[in-house]
């Protein structure tokens, strides 16, 4: 198969692109490296299955050879990030999956997004299924994210409807794993980092906020079985094993033996209270769940960081 992927210099993306090159497909990867590191492609550069495109799919896109699917992953995804970023997360998730909804028509290739949890905001819905349909602030500071990501949705079901485009949606809950950014700001690299570094922990607010935690080689499972059913609706693709950022920093202590004090910050604005993916829609449609246990994930995790730090 022939695959464009955007963002492919990212935590998801260069893990997807790895898992299809030793598949033996045939990839191109796009990337404007706006949050993305070339050292997370870098030992595919040479590979002639591999083709590197440094632009910004904010603007139009062609490409000469024929493709079989369209992913893309490119956005701004860490709140920090995406805060610094605003208007280039907004454009990228509106105009950049418009321009390459059309490319997608022109090559007659199926089209997969990486929308988000955070399509549920603040949910007042615990644990969240895909037909809830969020408590999301228009017009907070995270609203860059969560509305343009809302936006691409409905662009895409749009397309579906007036088109007949084979199209994928992905609701991806919190991911973390090897070839994260350590200076990323999420929490899972922030934790490792101050951990090994033996720095304070930064937890904000109480600390008693959930967030559920997806290793990545379980995302790229259920993203590749997303591909091979004709299902058009969002899916959830996340653990829904439910930990307080508390939890999380105590364990993240106890696996990598740090010496690290926990230090209490203020909470971000609009920073959800919970979320736990509901994941019967996957298990029933694509015979998905997640196989790696938390503290297996973590653990893996602390020794890529380990070799960057
Ligand atoms: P990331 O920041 O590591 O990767 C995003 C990549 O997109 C980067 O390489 C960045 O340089 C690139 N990019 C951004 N804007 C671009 C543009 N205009 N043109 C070309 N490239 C551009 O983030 P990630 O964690 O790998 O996330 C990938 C996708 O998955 C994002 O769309 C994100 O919203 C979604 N997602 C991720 C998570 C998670 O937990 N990691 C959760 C939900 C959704
Ligand atoms: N968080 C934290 N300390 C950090 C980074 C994040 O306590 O150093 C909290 C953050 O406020 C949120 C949760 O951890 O409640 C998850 O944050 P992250 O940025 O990883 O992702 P989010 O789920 O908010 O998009």
């Amino acid at each position: 198969m022939r695959y464009l992927i955007t963002g492919a210099c990212g935590f998801i993306g260069s893990n997807l692109v790895e898992r299809l090159l030793t598949e033996g497909h045939r990839v191109i990867g796009v990337d404007n490296l706006i949050t993305g590191r070339i050292e997370n492609i870098e030992e595919f550069l040479n590979t002639s299955n591999f083709t590197f495109m440094n632009h910004d799919v904010i603007e139009p896109i062609d490409i000469e050879e024929e493709l079989d699917w369209i992913v893309h992953l490119a956005s701004p995804a860490s709140p920090p990030k995406y805060l610094k970023y605003p208007v280039e997360t907004m454009r990228v998730n509106s105009e950049g999956t418009l321009h390459l909804l059309e490319l997608a028509r022109r090559k007659g290739a199926k089209f997969l997004f990486s929308s988000t949890s955070e399509v549920y905001g603040n949910p007042l819905v615990h644990p969240q299924t895909e037909s809830y349909w969020g408590n999301v602030n228009p017009i907070g500071p995270r609203s860059v994210y969560d509305e343009s990501k809302r936006y691409a949705e409905a662009l895409i079901a749009a397309y579906r409807r007036k088109y007949g485009l084979s199209v994928r949606i992905v609701r991806i809950f919190n991911t973390y794993g090897p070839k994260m950014d350590p200076n990323d700001g999420r929490v899972v690299s922030n934790f490792i980092t101050q951990a090994l570094k033996n720095e304070p922990i930064t937890i904000y607010g109480d600390g008693k906020q959930t967030r559920s935690f997806q290793y990545i080689d379980d995302l790229i499972e259920g993203i590749l079985r997303l591909m091979e059913v004709e299902y058009h609706e969002p899916v959830n693709i996340g653990n829904p094993e439910e930990y307080t950022i508390r939890d999380l920093a105590e364990m993240i202590i106890k696996l990598t033996d740090s010496k690290s004090k926990v230090e209490y910050l203020p909470l971000p604005e609009d920073d959800p209270e919970r979320r736990k993916p509901d994941i019967s829609c996957a298990k029933r449609i694509l015979g998905w769940e997640p196989k790696t246990a938390v503290k297996e994930g973590l653990l893996k995790t602390i020794d890529y960081f380990r070799k960057l730090i």
